[in-house]
């Protein structure tokens, strides 16, 4: 078993197994983790060409992407207001909605994406010059995108990455001095994961860890940020897009739970609300 990402402790103590991962804890500093990490066969099948389905993008995209920008808009508030055309980079960007919420307040937005179909829909929105499909890590990624950036984001993409040490260096090292890091991620300190336990709807075989407040500000400070504050994500989120969740990602209690709640009247089921899900959301300087 590998050392801790964060505090290098050898000890780890077994949590419990799903779809035959185990899943451990640090002894250390408390980082939760897959171990060993899926292989990339294993997660290749996850990240599939159904992997958006999750987010119903096919049954009513509207809908879901006025969801994701209400939420993207609460993360980009949390930062400076910017100056207009403040080169922005999103990591794991998608589709590009917080692209387009940061283009509306005035960033200049640059996407990371992985997947093909994702970069695909970015260069739609913003022009080619505007997304690399690929890693941080890869040789070509500079030449691709403007060398700095004042704001990096990463929403929901610290936790699937198999080096959350070297990514977060890379961020560092992209991000111009005094530039600004967001990031969201599940927080294995949340009440949500004390509540649910090993059922936490985040445990998921391709989220590779589970931060919570403190390991995650002492890796960020590893690696040279600054000011690291915490905030509670809240999410814009609907009963209906709830329920969805559920049948994508099946929770014995939660899944009848959640079918009861999409048989409300449709303007119950389709108003926006703000959810705290149980991630955070850390800013820090560089
Ligand atoms: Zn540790």
């Amino acid at each position: 078993m590998s050392a801790c990402e964060v505090c290098a402790s050898p000890v780890t103590r077994p949590m419990f197994e799903k779809l035959a991962h185990q899943f451990v804890r640090c002894g250390g500093c408390g980082l939760e983790r897959i171990s060993p990490q899926p292989s990339n066969e294993t997660l290749a099948k996850i990240y599939g060409a159904h992997y958006y389905d999750a987010w119903g993008l096919h049954d009513n995209e509207d809908t879901v992407g006025n969801l994701k920008k209400r939420t993207f808009a609460y993360v980009l508030g949390k930062l400076p207001d910017p100056a207009p055309g403040t080169k922005l980079l999103d990591c794991g960007a998608a589709t590009g909605f917080l692209l387009e919420v940061a283009r509306r307040l005035g960033y200049d937005p640059y996407g990371l994406e992985l997947s093909e179909f994702g970069a695909g829909e970015i260069a739609r929105k913003l022009g080619p010059d505007h997304v690399y499909c690929g890693e941080l890590s890869d040789a070509s990624f500079a030449s691709a995108l403007p060398g700095e950036f004042r704001v990096i984001t990463m929403c929901d993409y610290i936790e699937h990455v198999r080096d959350p040490r070297h990514t977060l260096a890379l961020a560092r090292r992209w991000l111009g001095q005094g530039g600004t890091l967001a990031i969201t991620t599940p927080d294995a300190g949340s009440p949500s994961r004390r509540l649910l336990g090993t059922g936490w709807t985040h445990y998921k075989i391709e989220h590779l860890y589970y931060f919570n407040k403190r390991n995650l500000g002492r890796l960020l400070e590893d690696v040279g940020f600054t000011q690291v504050r915490f905030f509670p994500l809240w999410k814009s989120l609907t009963l209906d897009y709830i329920g969805h969740q559920f049948e994508v990602y099946p929770h014995g209690a939660l899944t009848p739970f959640a079918r009861a709640l999409r048989r409300l009247p449709q303007p119950v089921r389709t108003l926006p609300l703000p959810f705290t899900t149980g991630e955070l959301l850390a800013v820090a300087r560089a």
